[in-house]
């Protein structure tokens, strides 16, 4: 497990005087400014406010206040979720300077219970992509192996976690980017069900699929999270109106496995799947059932048509969200004479390359004649998938599969082939599709040193029980082995300064 306490552990010191609030800034600060020269998970610290607020919070703790679920706990958020007066990009040119002048209703959450934000963290342009490279900003490496990606989009997020700088880090999930880059860093990643956290604030993407939720060092802690950022919002009609249950990291009374019935569809271990990855989720599902549960066979069919619905559906969104950054409504304006041209480059100067990939691509699919074709075909399939989801789940309580078909790899591979880059999704984006939520739970080491996830699917609604099974898992195993090397190359040459 990663070297940080756990949220649980520091709200509770501050909660009783063990710690003040400022000593646990203070350390997380410390942290990030060591590692992250090198780790590159944070876009944005704002230290000054998180010592601010952190005092604030010791001298309510000192007149008896001590009501916050998250008293005192350091929390970086991706930079696209709406953080009052502090840069706001979503790793977008386009965005350049922006701060926003109110808080997502996460944030709201998150500061209502104590929480301390210390920064933003790096992800893929608008939260397109899967590597954390197509950002404005330096590239964050895996706390692993700098040489590798950390994943993305959320990878500042997972790589902050996984660094230890933070005990919570919050991250965007559309079709994978809370999970796979949980999974290349070793650490807990969890999408909610579509509807369970607003997204009240957070910079669209594809709104039928975008979705928040918390990265952690281990699912008690996504529990605890989720349980302060999940429910109802008037600000999102999409915000379901359903109780939060109290998640505690136990799917039963007693947080006991026994008997559950864990569903494997075979579409998800395929022949080309890392031979790496296959063993350590196969070890992760034994696991599983040496604490009780069952494993029955089940079938996703139209899993092999997802990638291709996904990458209709979400550029179709994208395209209509990001419309309004024209120089003139929104976004950085670019300088020119007639106010075409100003459209014209105001867009091509301010978004990267692949998010201009994805326009033209949603462009396209919504446009007359081809509607029918694509997008309402996309919607189609959308359905099936979903189906297919709900007759598993009469089967089986939860669905177990591998997050991505491989680990970490290399800074700049696949940059030049986005349908390969798209075909490490295949895993993440039909639970996304269908709304459930997942989790990715770290279940193995490559031979490289490498973390390797295990996802866990549930029926809509069922965090509780998709993150007690992760919590009873974690509970009897020990992934990822250690402190990330990277980590600890940077640990020992200051200890050799010191
Ligand atoms: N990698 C996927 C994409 O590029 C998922 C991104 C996400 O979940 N935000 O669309």
């Amino acid at each position: 497990m990663i070297s940080t306490a756990t949220a649980r552990r520091i709200a509770g010191d501050v909660r009783s005087g063990k710690r003040t609030a400022r000593e646990v800034v203070e350390e997380s600060l410390a942290r990030i400014e060591k590692y992250d020269g090198e780790i590159h998970a944070f876009v944005h610290v704002c230290s000054d406010e998180a010592l601010a607020r952190a005092d604030g919070i010791d001298a309510a703790v000192a007149r008896g206040e001590t009501d916050g679920l998250l008293l005192g706990v350091p929390v970086a958020v991706k930079d696209n979720i709406c953080t009052r007066n502090i840069p706001t990009t979503a790793a977008s040119r386009i965005l350049e300077n922006y701060r926003p002048p109110y808080d997502a209703h996460v944030i709201e959450r998150l500061l209502g219970e104590g929480a301390v934000i210390v920064g933003k963290t790096n992800q893929d342009e608008f939260g397109m992509g899967s590597t954390s490279q197509y950002t404005v900003y330096e590239a964050t490496r895996n706390p692993w192996n700098s040489g590798r990606v950390p994943g993305g989009s959320s990878g500042g997020s997972a790589a902050a976690v996984a660094a230890g700088m933070v005990p919570i880090a919050l991250g965007t999930d559309t079709g994978g980017s809370i999970r796979q880059p949980a999974a290349f860093c070793g650490v807990t990643g969890l999408k909610p069900t579509y509807g369970r956290v607003s997204r009240y604030g957070l910079i669209a993407f594809a709104s039928s699929l975008d979705q928040i939720g918390p990265i952690t060092a281990d699912a008690p802690d996504a529990a605890l999270a989720l349980r302060v950022i999940a429910g109802r919002d008037e600000r999102d009609s999409t915000s379901a109106d359903k109780k939060v249950p109290a998640y505690d990291g136990k799917p039963v009374s007693g947080g006991s496995i026994e008997g559950l019935k864990i569903g494997l569809p075979l579409e998800y271990f395929p022949d080309n799947l890392d031979g790496e990855v296959a063993a350590a989720v196969r070890l992760g599902v034994s696991g599983l059932e040496k604490l009780g549960a069952s494993v029955v066979e089940v079938s996703l069919p139209h899993t092999r048509y997802a990638i291709a619905a996904y990458y209709i559906i979400a550029p179709a969104e994208a395209s209509s969200n990001l419309a309004r950054y024209d120089g003139v409504h929104y976004g950085r304006r670019a300088e020119s004479h007639d106010v075409r041209s100003l459209y014209v480059r105001s867009r091509s100067e301010g978004f990267g390359p692949e998010v201009q990939r994805r326009i033209m691509l949603g462009t396209f699919a919504l446009s007359s004649g081809y509607y029918d074709a694509y997008y309402l075909k996309a919607q189609k399939v959308r359905t099936l998938v979903r189906r297919d989801f709900e007759k598993a789940f009469e089967r089986c309580d939860l669905i177990v599969s591998p997050v991505a078909p491989g680990s970490a790899f290399p800074l700049g591979k696949w940059l030049d082939d986005p349908i390969r880059m798209y075909l490490g999704d295949v895993f993440t984006v039909p639970a996304s599709l269908a709304g459930c939520p997942a989790v990715s739970v770290p279940c193995g080491m490559t031979g490289d040193g490498l973390p390797i996830g295990m996802q866990v699917i549930g029926p809509e609604f069922r965090e509780g029980l998709v993150l007690g099974a992760a919590a009873a898992y974690q509970k009897a195993t020990d992934h990822p082995a250690g402190i990330p090397s990277e980590i600890r190359k940077i640990e020992s040459r200051s200890g050799a300064n010191n």
